[in-house]
């Protein structure tokens, strides 16, 4: 058997799996290829990996021969069942010390489980979050790595090269933290990316159904805005989707069929949330617009039957609401950001993850389908106070979303008024006004569960004492 060369195995050479092997090829690192339907690997040496120093493997066993010791071999496969296959099939040829890394969208308790169960048996795992699409995986991605720490030495360099860069040159990718962190981590990234679809979406109901725009005026007005605070890759693409046009020259997203799919990674930040006890009520509200927008034929036929107000017309000055807009996109993101990191902030108690949240920031600058010039605030606050309590609460932030309220409390009394459903836009203009009350009128509800329950309360003043109050009078 010849020398092992191979720096890094792949397994997985589905749209992610190739393009994340070219781009470590790119960056001199020898890469062993290897894939459930073996044909396919020689498809890839004989194609895309024509010219380029990657390696092929017709087995587990010849891939991590192929392999400078300590072994790292990643998975880019369907998350799930075929995971646990293959860490079960690699076993019986790595050795102690050695390392699997999945790169899949796995559900980090599948992490935190699979990172228990070998490093229990002295192997090292990392689940890694990998962001940007085919796109990204190609010429940089957002990486996320947890896992086994002592595994974090061992891909650095390779990772660090291989991820996108921001525009000061820092690679999109640290070390976030023990056991599933890194999914954890990605699949809050994916639910941000749910939100911020959502309120995007929002914008292009307004604009389009009381403004009355046209689809080209919204496209210019996105492609501005992509000019501003608002800069990032999701703005960019709805510009062009929005100027995109079919062949008879229409546009082509008026005529998709308006019932939005999903993965899961936005419902399970939802229910993570829901267990932390975390309010991500923009996020969560993106989910149920998504399986609102589902319900395509409940929907048609109620809009034969519920009414909703007559003769919806803007009559304001339409330049200023379209500010206005812009304003209240830029102050749901903000909140919205604030209760993913708050999401993260409980997570990371809870699982003692130790996370690094302007770390978190920075992986998500570059790369991933959130980046944005706003990534960058984000770090900037977390770096001048790492153990920052809630993003609104940075000076920055505090200061913007001052600035941006009045223009939001237009555009979501406007839309609620016309009858323009805006759930991820009202939901978090609610979260912000709760948050910022000293007083909420939970008091009542601690009254009525009393009533009917004998849950008992704490008066103001006395916690720690819990009354019951007998309501009624009667015995
Ligand atoms: P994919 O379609 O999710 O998975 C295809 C790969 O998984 C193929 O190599 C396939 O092997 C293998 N596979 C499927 N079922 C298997 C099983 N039961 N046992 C063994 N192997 C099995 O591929 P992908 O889109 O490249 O994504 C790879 C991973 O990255 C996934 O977890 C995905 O969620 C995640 N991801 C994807 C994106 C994206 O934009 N596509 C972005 C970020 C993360 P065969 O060729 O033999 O069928």
């Amino acid at each position: 058997m010849a020398e092992a060369t191979g720096d890094i195995g792949l397994i997985g050479l589905a749209v992610m799996g190739q393009n994340l092997i070219l781009n470590m090829d790119d960056h001199g690192y020898t890469v062993v290829a290897y894939n459930r339907t073996v044909s396919k690997v020689d498809d890839f040496l004989a194609q895309e990996a024509k010219g380029t120093k990657v390696q092929g493997a017709h087995s587990i066993e010849e891939l991590c021969k192929k392999l400078k010791a300590p072994r790292k071999v990643m998975l880019l496969v369907k998350a799930g069942q075929a995971v646990d296959d293959f860490i079960e099939q690699l076993l019986p040829h790595l050795e102690k010390g050695d390392l699997i890394i999945d790169g899949g969208n796995s559900h980090y308790p599948d992490t935190n489980r699979r990172c228990k169960y070998l490093q229990d048996k002295g192997f090292l795992f990392v689940g890694t979050g990998v962001s940007g699409g085919e796109e990204g995986a190609r010429y940089g991605p957002s990486l996320m790595p947890g896992g086994t720490p002592e595994a974090w030495p061992l891909i650095k360099d390779i990772f660090q090269a291989v991820a996108a860069k921001t525009e000061e040159g820092e690679p999109c990718c640290d070390w976030v933290g023990e056991g599933g962190s890194g999914h954890y981590v990605k699949m809050v990234h994916n639910g941000i990316e749910y939100g911020d679809m959502q309120i995007l979406a929002e914008a292009y109901d307004i604009m389009k159904n009381l403004l009355k725009m046209s689809y080209d005026d919204m496209a210019a007005t996105f492609t501005e805005w992509n000019k501003s605070e608002l800069d990032s890759f999701l703005v960019e693409i709805t510009a062009l989707v929005l100027a995109f046009k079919d062949e008879d020259g229409s546009p082509l997203v008026e005529k998709i069929r308006d019932a939005a799919g999903q993965k899961g990674t936005g419902k399970w930040t939802a229910i993570s949330a829901l267990d932390l006890g975390i309010p991500v009520t923009l996020v969560s509200e993106a989910v149920f617009a998504r399986c609102l927008s589902a319900l395509k034929d409940e929907r048609v036929a109620a809009s034969k039957i519920l009414r909703g107000p007559e003769n919806v017309q803007f009559s304001g000055d339409k330049k200023a609401f379209l500010d206005d807009i812009k304003q209240a996109i830029y102050a749901a993101k903000i909140i919205s950001y604030a209760q993913g990191f708050m999401e993260l902030r409980a997570a990371g108690d809870e699982s003692k993850w130790n996370l690094n949240f302007g770390g978190i920031a920075l992986m998500w600058r570059g790369g991933c389908i959130i980046r944005s010039a706003f990534l960058r605030d984000i770090n900037n606050a977390f770096k001048t106070k790492p153990d920052l309590k809630n993003l609104l609460l940075d000076p920055f932030f505090t200061k913007a979303i001052h600035r941006a309220l009045p223009h939001y409390r237009r555009v979501a009394s406007q839309a609620m008024l016309l009858g323009v459903p805006v759930p991820a836009l009202t939901s978090a203009l609610s979260f912000y006004d709760g948050y910022r009350s000293a007083r909420v009128p939970a008091n009542l509800l601690q009254a009525q569960r009393d009533f009917f329950g004998a849950h008992t309360y704490e008066l103001e003043g006395k916690t720690g004492t819990w009354v019951h109050t007998n309501w009624t009078g009667r015995g």
